[in-house]
């Protein structure tokens, strides 16, 4: 006989496999929900009837193919049960975005960031004023925002949340749970940028591979360099981890890195590496915190009319991703390449270095070098990945809160 516990347990699952297949797949009908999730048309029936109850998910009606007989009903979310708060921090703007349980965009907007102001308190304040006024402008309680999602580049401790090092605030820390959970109820998580470039491509590519995807990477190229890698793990689950690959060692002897050490691989690719290469400023000179694509753009110029140095700089940057890439394949093995960021406007000056640093592996060598596809739409890939992770997490909470209140309310009935 099972104990009222796990019975609570198996109706929990059992409805966050509902939540999960109208999120990856719905609307969807009471048959096409039975056939995803593999239960019972009589256990859908109880489910999507609570669920409804619980204003969670809504019906709606389709007329039947002929025309004649009776209408097809289909069930979704509400989009109304619950909101999300995307947060994406840059290195030139912070974008807010309001989003609604079905996972439609309703608001957002955007911030440039002042290179001239330093420290971390003045960005807190901030973040915390565009928070209040995005729910002002659509209207909503902060009660009713469920989830606030943050990504930024560098290093972070999404248990606490924290961001622990980043190429905008160095090591001054942020811990965004200490900043926001006075204010907000809401689950604040945070992710790197690049883990969730990773998680959106390995969802894609997941859906499309009718079940031959086994793993992908995603290499972000920008003012800092960036790396997701997205595996199936024994069990079929995605798992996306982003290793700290911009400042792995590339060469001892190169230059000066925004994070302190000497000859990482962003010393050499990132854009403030590039710009310091083709105009031969010592190699130990303090980076530039941040290098306008403007600038970017007049160093790629020089060097597709011939000059030099530019193109010097393009090749050895080239060279450096290529040799932490092939330093990457040889630790996982071989898989798809996925390059994306403002970087991949100069990918033609830094192919020739990629291959060449590829090449020089005896993995790459051996088997042959990996597919490199690109993608120029990063912010929209980042965004699905705030979606995706984010909604999941907030269907798991409600299909465990509501088997609570659920039997909260049986125990009132008994008693
Ligand atoms: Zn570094």
């Amino acid at each position: 006989m099972l104990t009222k516990s796990s019975t609570e347990s198996v109706r929990q699952q059992n409805s966050a496999l509902v939540l999960s297949a109208l999120r990856r797949s719905g609307p969807l009908s009471h048959t096409d929900i039975s056939a995803q999730t593999g239960l019972a048309s009589a256990t859908v029936s109880v489910i999507t009837a609570e669920l409804e109850r619980a204003l969670v998910i809504e019906k709606s009606e389709q007329p039947a193919h002929s025309g004649r007989g009776r209408p097809r009903v289909f069930f979704s979310q509400r989009r109304a049960s619950g909101y999300l708060i995307v947060v994406r921090i840059s290195s030139d703007v912070v974008q807010y975005s309001m989003i609604d349980y079905s996972g439609t965009l309703i608001d957002r907007l955007e911030e440039p960031r002042n290179h001239g102001v330093a420290g971390t308190a003045p960005f807190a304040r901030s973040l915390l004023d565009a928070l209040d006024r995005l729910a002002l402008r659509s209207r909503l309680e902060k009660a009713q925002v469920l989830a606030i999602s943050i990504s930024s580049k560098g290093i972070v401790d999404s248990e606490r949340p924290r961001l622990l090092w980043s190429p905008v605030f160095g090591n001054e820390q942020i811990d965004f749970a200490a900043l926001l959970q006075p204010h907000w109820s809401a689950k604040v998580t945070l992710n790197n940028e690049t883990l969730l470039v990773a998680q959106a491509l390995g969802l894609k590519a997941d859906k499309s591979g009718a079940g031959t995807f086994r793993a992908l990477a995603a290499l972000s190229l920008g003012h800092s360099i960036g790396v997701g890698v997205a595996r199936k793990d024994r069990f079929g689950e995605l798992e996306v981890t982003a290793p700290n690959f911009g400042h792995m060692l590339h060469s001892p002897n190169a230059g000066l890195c925004r994070c302190g050490s000497y000859g990482c691989v962003e010393a050499s690719a990132g854009f403030y590496g590039i710009l310091r290469t083709a105009f031969e400023v010592p190699p130990d000179t303090i980076p530039a915190k941040f290098v306008p694509l403007a600038e970017m753009d007049k160093i790629a110029v020089s060097a597709r009319q011939g000059n030099r140095m530019a193109g010097y700089a393009f090749r050895q940057a080239g060279i450096a991703l290529g040799n932490g890439l092939s330093r990457m394949l040889s630790l996982y093995d071989r898989m798809p390449i996925f390059i994306t960021g403002p970087g991949t406007r100069y990918f033609e000056l830094l192919q020739k270095g990629i291959d060449e640093g590829l090449a020089q592996s005896h993995q790459v060598r051996r088997q042959g070098p990996p597919d490199i596809s690109i993608i120029f739409d990063e912010q929209r890939l980042v965004f699905d990945g705030h979606l995706d992770r984010a909604l999941t997490d907030i269907d798991n909470d409600i299909a465990a809160s509501r088997v609570v209140s659920g039997s909260a309310a049986a125990s009132r009935q008994e008693a």
